[in-house]
């Protein structure tokens, strides 16, 4: 019979269940309290390379109270590099910034903004970059609709759909220049 790790993991602490109703339980020293007690179970993706590995996120009363690696998932079967390893430090954090920030040209300050504000200045940044920058025809008469001010950079944190819409989103904008941040 074949087990998965999680269900090698699962099987241990019923085993453990059953020594311990059968009067052989395992010294306190020997089973500390469970650090995902309590806690329910999220499956995700490390946000940080293009390995995408998978992580189970742990939570209680709505706080990330730990992180580890998907014992099932087919890229890493349960293991994690440090950085993905300590991933809690990321949603746990002080230093989090939780809104936009915007520092204007030539000021040495950031300032918070509200997303109203920010996604209305990217939108009209970005409409008034492109048509001012706007390639109609190449020299010989030829057309191609495209702009060459506006460059993209994708995310390995993002799934093939997001990448799907992303993608269409800037190629209908005419944008030429589209990179991927795990290829930088
Ligand atoms: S755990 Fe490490 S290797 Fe895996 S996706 Fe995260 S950063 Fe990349």
């Amino acid at each position: 019979m074949k087990f998965s790790r999680r269900q090698f993991l699962k099987l241990g602490g019923a085993t453990s269940a059953l020594l311990a109703s059968s009067g052989h339980a395992l010294p306190a020293a020997a089973a500390p309290q469970s650090k995902i007690k309590w806690t329910s179970e999220t499956a995700t993706i490390c946000p940080y390379c293009a390995v995408g590995c998978g992580i189970i996120v742990g939570t209680r009363d709505g706080k990330v109270v730990n992180t580890e690696g998907d014992p099932d998932h087919p890229i890493n079967g349960g293991a994690l590099c440090s950085k993905g390893g300590t991933l809690r430090q990321l949603a746990n954090n002080d230093r989090r910034i939780t809104k936009p920030m915007y520092r204007a040209a030539g000021a040495s300050e950031w300032q918070d903004v509200e997303w109203d504000w920010a996604l209305d200045e990217i939108a009209k940044r970005v409409k008034q970059t492109r048509d001012t920058n706007w390639i109609e025809t190449e020299s010989d008469g030829r057309l191609v609709r495209r702009t060459e001010a506006i460059a993209h950079v994708g995310s390995a944190a993002l799934d093939n759909e997001e990448c799907s819409l992303l993608i269409k989103a800037v190629r209908s904008m005419g944008l030429v220049y589209v990179e991927h941040q795990a290829r930088i």
